[in-house]
């Protein structure tokens, strides 16, 4: 195990924040997950678990331990003429990991294309895109208890998926670290899902004549690239608020004074608002302040220009959160990792 000292966070975090870590080391296995996690450089400090930093906010320098999740592989685990269920170390490039399934045929994570960061930082928060959320193909998660250092497995129910959510940003949070993810994927009669109309008309758009595991893949990686920043080119965390949900009773009086305000059926009476849509509203879409600021395209996505601090993109956070709570009278919360 070596572990470095004060070391340079920017190129870890996708926000492209300037943060140093009081020490930094990299796990590529289970076994080096159970050797670290006894040893005093673990126990002594406090822990940051890290994988593509694609969903953290480093608003100081960090005065503890960083662990970045590098164990890597997959591997087929079983298989059927309809089904194939792999295993991916948590270390897997999220967005390789959909290439390498979609280039076979193998149909569950395609809508989830493009998606920035690790396979073991996926099930913490259910990422989801486009109609498909991680819960639809998860099968299981393998996850090193920290008090123990015994290996757990977690199956697609305990894991509790939720909205952005899951066991382990609730009961389980700091508990574990997760080392692989377990998903199954089908190789014909696949479920493809179309219900988003720009993925629909992407697909023709793109010249393919109808919808399929590739077509849906690039469709999705052909608007995400269009909608969204690239944090190679501009510091962001992709959505930094989650969308509300609101009783259905709020939602028909907001509807009285914004009548075009968007809603969509979530659990029973209520309705889901689009944190984005009420940002705009307050006026903060392409909103810029030195080094940060609110994308001008997208007013649910904060950015860092260069050079901006962490601190200043928090505050900035908690402006928007205040100014929403203000004028809706509507909480968001957010959807990225604040440390
Ligand atoms: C441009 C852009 C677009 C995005 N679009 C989407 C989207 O469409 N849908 C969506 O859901 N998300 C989206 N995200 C958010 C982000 O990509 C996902 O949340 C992703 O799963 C984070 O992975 P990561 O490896 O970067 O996690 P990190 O940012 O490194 O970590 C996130 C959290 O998980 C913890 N963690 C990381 N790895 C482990 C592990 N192995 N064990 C235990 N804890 C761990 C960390 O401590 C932290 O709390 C987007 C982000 C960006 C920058």
């Amino acid at each position: 195990m070596h572990v470095q000292q004060n070391i340079d966070l920017s190129p870890y975090n996708t926000f492209g924040i300037q943060a140093s870590a009081k020490a930094f080391t990299t796990v590529r296995s289970v076994s080096e997950v159970q050797a670290l996690i006894q040893s005093p450089a673990f126990t002594q400090q406090k822990v940051l678990l890290l994988g593509g930093g694609s969903n953290l906010l480093l608003t100081q320098d960090f005065n503890g331990l960083v662990v970045k999740i590098e164990i890597m592989g997959k591997e087929i685990v079983r298989e059927t003429d309809d089904q194939v269920v792999l295993k991916f170390g948590a270390g897997e490039n999220w967005h390789a990991l959909v290439l390498y399934c979609v280039e076979r045929g193998w149909g569950g994570v395609e809508n989830l294309s493009l998606i920035p960061g690790t396979a073991g930082a996926a099930p913490m928060q259910n990422i989801g895109a486009y109609g498909t959320e991680m819960k639809d193909v998860i099968v299981e998660v393998e996850a090193v208890e920290i008090r123990t250092a015994s290996v757990h497995t977690f199956s697609n129910e305990t894991c509790a998926f939720g909205y952005r959510d899951s066991i382990f940003k609730q009961q389980a949070k700091g508990l574990y670290i997760i080392t692989a993810i377990t998903l199954a994927l089908t190789k014909r009669n696949h479920a493809l899902n179309i219900s988003y109309g720009a993925v629909r008309e992407t697909i023709t758009a793109l010249g393919y004549a109808g919808p399929s595991v590739k077509a849906i893949s690039d469709a999705v990686i052909h608007i995400r690239r269009s909608k969204l920043p690239d944090p190679a080119v501009i510091g962001n965390a992709g959505s930094f608020f989650k969308n509300p949900t609101i009783p259905a009773a709020q939602y028909a009086a907001l509807q009285q004074y914004y009548p075009a305000a968007p809603g969509y059926p979530a659990e029973e009476g209520m309705v889901k608002v689009p944190a984005g849509w009420l940002i705009e509203q307050c006026g903060w879409k392409g909103k810029r302040t030195g080094n940060i600021g609110v994308h001008q395209h997208q007013a649910l996505v904060l950015v860092n220009y260069g050079g901006g601090k962490g601190n200043d993109l928090w505050q900035l956070a908690l402006q928007i959160q205040r100014s929403v709570k203000e004028k809706f009278n509507i909480d968001i919360h957010p959807e990225v990792n604040v440390v």
